[in-house]
């Protein structure tokens, strides 16, 4: 996607959907089913807005931390240099339901928001909520699979005639960003802050 330092506040200003395509396209199922694309982003994303009302709708429009407490989410963190094998932002982990996030990253982040003069467009803080409620996301998904053979597998031929269902993990990532989108209620897409430390 070319996403660089320099040209992010264009890139702020760009189309959500656009980004998810160009996320997909990128995909090796996608590359052979290019005419699915834009029906599996209106599926995973119409799963960011389920669960966002349900979520609402049960407990009430709260502080994310607030939700933790709530569900026994225990949120870590790491200061490590490279905590994680790849530069991600948080992890959540199912078993121990736990959120590991990674504070330097974070900080790097608070550097780029502060160097681009974007703090009107993104605070830090704003920044740092993102990061948690795509967590979230994590959790609720984890908690109840009700969506996995719906909206976030796709049907993959084995063998000659056989044909399985794959989750796929990027479609759950982009119904995770969109989820801290609609939260926050945001009109740029926070996933190129990913592409910016990837
Ligand atoms: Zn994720």
């Amino acid at each position: 996607m070319n996403f660089s330092k320099e040209n992010i506040k264009d890139y702020l200003k760009r189309d959500s959907i656009q980004i998810y395509r160009e996320i997909l396209i990128n995909e090796n199922y996608f590359k052979k089913n290019a005419n699915k694309i834009d029906v599996y982003i209106i599926k995973s994303t119409s799963v960011s807005k389920i669960r966002y009302k349900d979520l609402i709708d049960k407990y009430g429009k709260l502080d994310v931390n607030e939700y933790f407490k709530i569900f026994n989410i225990e949120l870590n963190e790491v200061y490590e240099e490279n905590p994680f094998s790849f530069p991600y932002f948080a992890i959540y982990d199912v078993t121990s339901n736990k959120i590991d996030i990674n504070i330097n990253l974070i900080k790097q982040i608070k550097k780029i928001i502060k160097s681009n003069e974007i703090e009107n467009i993104i605070s830090y803080k704003e920044f740092y909520n993102l990061v948690l409620l795509h967590e979230l996301f994590h959790y609720l998904d984890e908690r109840d699979k009700k969506f996995d053979n719906n909206n976030f597998s796709v049907q993959i031929e084995i063998f000659k005639h056989i044909k399985i269902n794959k989750t796929l993990n990027i479609l759950k990532e982009i119904a995770a960003i969109e989820f801290s989108k609609i939260f926050l209620d945001i009109e740029y897409n926070p996933v190129i802050f990913e592409c910016l430390i990837s």
